[in-house]
């Protein structure tokens, strides 16, 4: 019987160990994958992340210097206030898993049952008993649907690893982020030696990849690649669920919608919804009531719920150059 049951050993996952391993709380750590292990992601840390995270050399592959905002008419630059850096989820999620006193076991769950007194965790022949779980099992996470809460809105992501040379010429240090649809988006990041180029956007798949890669300004900085590599997955886009906490169960990360909508970011709010669901389950030990304590915890990730972007900002071309014009007059740093 374990005290905490951590489902999931990515960045939210591994952000609630880490907190828990503070606050001196037994745990076990779980993921279905040994690491290193795959992730379809851009990979794109904005410094934010890096204020969070120390991260070794070895893991980043390109510094950032902020984002480039293209429309069909207009641009926007941001730069960050210090560095970011985009990394390979391979290599960062290695590290991160490396990171908690308990690194993670290989158990792929596959049922959580909730009584009373503790949760009941199965990966359909060994059981794991523990006083509370956290849900940190990403965007097709089965702790909530365990728990029976629906699911939102997804974004369907895609994306091609393509070597390029010259890299740092055509695109520098910059993310670069194209709002050449509606609802939806591509993106160019800058690795060593290659480029990821992708798009993500609601019922978005391969054909508008494969037309975003044709458009001028993206073909232009991407001539003689080569494509070395695809993925895709699922971004949650509402943001975070209504209903977060059962008893004895409580969601972060993917698992409970915690993403920006505008960009697809995940990662930094999965480092934030991960120690916040720690710190709930740490309350809840103590007395509080599970559901409560999370209120409060997640309070400060509320602003992710209030943004409808694919529609709001991305649902016609007046729209998107409006908003273009918006960040441009803000000018460097937004
Ligand atoms: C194409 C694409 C591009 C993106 N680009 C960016 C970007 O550039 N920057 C950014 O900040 N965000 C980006 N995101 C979002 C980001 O990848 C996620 O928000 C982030 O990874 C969420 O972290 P997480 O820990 O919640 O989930 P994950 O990183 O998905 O980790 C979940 C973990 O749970 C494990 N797991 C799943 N099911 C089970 C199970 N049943 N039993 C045990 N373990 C299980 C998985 O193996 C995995 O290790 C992108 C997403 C996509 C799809």
């Amino acid at each position: 019987m374990h005290t905490v049951c951590i489902i999931g050993s990515g960045p939210a996952g591994v952000s609630a160990a880490l907190e828990l391993d503070r606050l001196g709380i037994d745990y076990l750590l779980v993921d279905r994958h040994t690491f290193p292990r795959p992730k379809p992601c851009g990979g794109v840390l904005p410094w934010r992340v890096l204020e969070l995270i120390e991260l070794p050399g070895e893991v980043v592959e390109s510094p950032l210097r902020g984002y480039r905002i293209y429309s069909r008419r207009s641009r926007a630059e941001s730069t960050f206030p210090s560095p970011g850096a985009s990394v390979s989820r391979v290599k960062f999620d290695a590290y991160l898993a490396s990171l908690p006193e308990n690194p993670p076991e290989r158990l792929r769950v596959r049922g959580v049952r909730e009584g009373e007194e503790k949760v009941t965790i199965t990966d359909g022949r060994r059981v794991i008993e523990a006083e509370y779980l956290i849900g940190a099992d990403g965007a097709n996470s089965t702790v909530r649907r365990c728990m029976g809460v629906e699911y939102g809105r997804f974004a369907s992501a895609c994306q091609y690893l393509i070597e390029v040379p010259e890299v740092k010429e055509r695109i520098g240090e910059w993310f670069e982020v194209y709002y050449l649809f509606t609802r939806g988006y591509g993106w160019l990041v800058p690795l060593r030696g290659a480029v990821r180029a992708g798009v993500g956007g609601l019922g978005f798949g391969r054909r508008q990849l494969e037309e975003f890669l044709s458009l001028t300004p993206v073909a232009e900085k991407l001539e003689g690649g080569r494509v070395v590599g695809y993925e895709a997955h699922r971004i949650p886009m509402q943001g975070p669920a209504g209903r977060l906490a059962s008893r004895r169960m409580v969601l972060c990360g993917d698992a409970g919608g915690f993403v920006y909508p505008g960009t697809g970011e995940g990662i930094y709010y999965a480092l934030l919804s991960g120690g916040a669901a720690a710190r709930a389950v740490a309350a809840a030990l103590e007395g509080e009531e599970l559901a409560r304590a999370s209120r409060r915890e997640f309070a400060s990730l509320e602003h992710l719920r209030q943004v409808d972007f694919l529609e709001g900002v991305l649902g016609s071309e007046e729209r998107i150059e409006r908003y273009l014009r918006r960040l441009s007059k803000l000018g460097g740093s937004f």
